[in-house]
């Protein structure tokens, strides 16, 4: 079964994670299937791009991001298919397998460029279209032997050249979440319980282990100051006025 992997990674007694046990949405082919784009804070940063496919996400692991620039191609690693459910998913995994912080970073649709899809995964060679709130127009997934393994293959992600590419940075142009309205990391973080890795976050040296001390700081200090008063705006009245001066 498609799920075997993604069930057998994690335990669903410690983590927030869908258990794919939902019914999956009835196989559906053509317009308007299911696309999001996570980005996954872990002891790396990447985003994680999945597609609906016969009921479930087919899924590869981004390290550097989408890029809307024709001229980048950015390697996809191909992970384990996950439940139609888990596309929509935004929170934090406290431990285990990829534990840290999920954040939904673009979702919407996308549509097959060609008439067998099925076809063009096998060949490895997609070309597909995707309509969401930052990723837009046509895109092809390209498998290569450079990277990866036999069940762990590498792909690249490359965009073409349309209305919808230009050499704009969009992670760095469109950091936040589409689920959570202004959502950074932190917020996701203080959100839950952000006490949960003060002495085991999921990465300890490097930039990623700075980052997660950044960010386990400030939604500790967000929950702080949430739980002594003001219940809203605090931090957005201070960004307006900073901006005045
Ligand atoms: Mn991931």
């Amino acid at each position: 079964m498609a799920l075997d992997e993604y069930r057998r990674k994690r335990d669903f007694l410690k983590t927030p994670e869908p258990d794919g046990t939902s019914p999956t949405r009835p196989p559906k082919s053509g317009a308007g299937l299911f696309f999001s784009v996570q980005k996954h804070l872990a002891s790396h940063l990447h985003y994680d791009l999945r597609l609906e496919w016969n009921g479930v996400l087919l899924s590869w692991a981004i390290p550097k991001g989408p890029s809307i620039d024709p001229a980048d191609k950015r390697l996809a690693m191909q992970t384990e298919d996950h439940p139609y459910d888990y596309g929509s998913f935004e929170g934090v995994i406290p431990e285990g397998y990829g534990a840290g912080i999920v954040m939904l970073w673009d979702r919407g649709t996308w549509t097959s460029q060609v008439p067998d899809v099925d076809a063009a995964l096998a060949r490895g060679d997609l070309k597909f279209s995707l309509d969401g709130y930052k990723l837009k127009g046509s895109w092809a997934l390209v498998r290569t032997r450079s990277f990866g393994s036999g069940s762990k293959p590498g792909w690249l992600l490359i965009k073409h050249r349309d209305e919808w590419s230009g050499p704009l940075n969009i992670t760095e142009f469109a950091p936040l979440s589409v689920k959570t309205p202004d959502a950074d990391f932190a917020d996701i973080l203080a959100a839950g319980n952000p006490a949960v890795w003060t002495t085991n976050p999921p990465a300890k040296s490097g930039d990623t282990g700075k980052l997660f001390q950044r960010i386990i700081q400030q939604a500790v200090a967000m929950k702080a100051g949430r739980a002594r008063a003001a219940p809203t705006p605090e931090r957005s009245r201070k960004r307006t006025k900073k901006k005045s001066r």
